[in-house]
């Protein structure tokens, strides 16, 4: 067997009776065109080892094999899938390794080797999560060079934003300061097997060699979720005890203390936590 000769995916969900279970988050991409589509976002995947998480019937899983991928490494917890993938394992030898199990519970760095790039069609539920450990790992560059990855429309404006707009905040900031993040591919629900309620987006994000302003990633951290816990309120107020004389810090951050979060730039927000590290 070989990619080719690999039934359509209709076919596959019916023999193998992998009805989408709404527990696992699960809304398939049965249109092979639409997969390639969006293995194509990865990148130039030819040389690289790919991570996909939550590979399904493997509709991304064949896209991202056909595009070339040296190696893909899928994680997926629900056993139903196991025999599908097994077969696209057999038509691509060598190429596809399926481990079985909670993708927030697996380390998959033994796995894989680099240069890495991750695409997935993620579990909504577990999306984000994972979205957040990519981009704060303990030591930078992480060992992905890029993530491609489906979100909820909304989801995906808040990884892109920028001031002065109601999705900017936390994750704006995070995915912003070490990586370059952009929407690649809007789909709308009638594109999944069942069609979720709202809107669907790709994103594509690729890490930057260093951040784009220095600061400590832990004290950059705190000081946005703390200016964004309390987004309405002014930012001497909302930053109130994360630093004694913060409203000075602020103004030697370029801040002005009565300006809200939303339209503090990246370049601010650095200066700021690099003024409360000073201590
Ligand atoms: N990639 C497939 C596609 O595009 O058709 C399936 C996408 S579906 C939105 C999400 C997939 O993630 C399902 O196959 C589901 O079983 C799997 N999944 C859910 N939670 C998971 C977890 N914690 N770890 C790994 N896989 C998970």
């Amino acid at each position: 067997m070989s990619g080719d000769t690999l039934p359509p995916l209709r076919d596959v969900i019916a023999a193998h009776g992998l009805t989408a279970r709404k527990s696992m988050g699960q809304n398939f991409l049965l249109d092979l065109n639409l997969t390639a589509k969006i293995a194509r976002q990865a990148g130039d995947v030819s040389a690289c080892d790919v991570l996909e998480i939550g590979p399904g019937p493997g509709g991304l899983t064949r896209g991202l094999l056909e595009a070339g991928a040296r190696h893909v490494l899928a994680i997926e917890k629900d056993a139903r899938c196991l025999p599908v993938l097994a077969d696209i394992a057999a038509a691509y030898p060598d190429r596809l390794t399926v481990l079985e199990g909670d993708a927030l519970a697996i380390d998959p760095l033994a796995h894989l080797t680099p240069p890495i790039r991750v695409a997935a069609n993620l579990p909504y539920n577990v999306g984000t999560e994972l979205l957040i450990r990519w981009l704060t790992p303990p030591d930078w560059p992480p060992y992905w060079q890029s993530l491609t990855l489906m979100f909820q429309r909304e989801v995906a404006e808040r990884i892109v934003a920028t001031p002065g707009s109601k999705a900017y905040g936390r994750l704006a900031l995070l995915a912003q300061w070490r990586s370059t993040a952009r929407i690649a591919m809007s789909l709308p629900p009638g594109a999944f097997t069942p069609p979720p309620k709202v809107s669907s987006a790709v994103v594509h994000i690729e890490a930057l060699a260093e951040p784009r302003y220095p600061a400590n990633q832990k004290v950059l951290e705190r000081v946005v979720a703390k200016a964004f816990n309390q987004r309405r309120k002014m930012l001497r107020a909302a930053l109130k005890g994360l630093a004694p004389d913060i409203e000075d810090r602020l103004i030697a951050a370029g801040i002005a203390p009565t300006d809200r979060a939303e339209t503090v730039t990246l370049e601010q927000f650095c200066a700021l936590a690099r003024t409360v590290e000073a201590g």
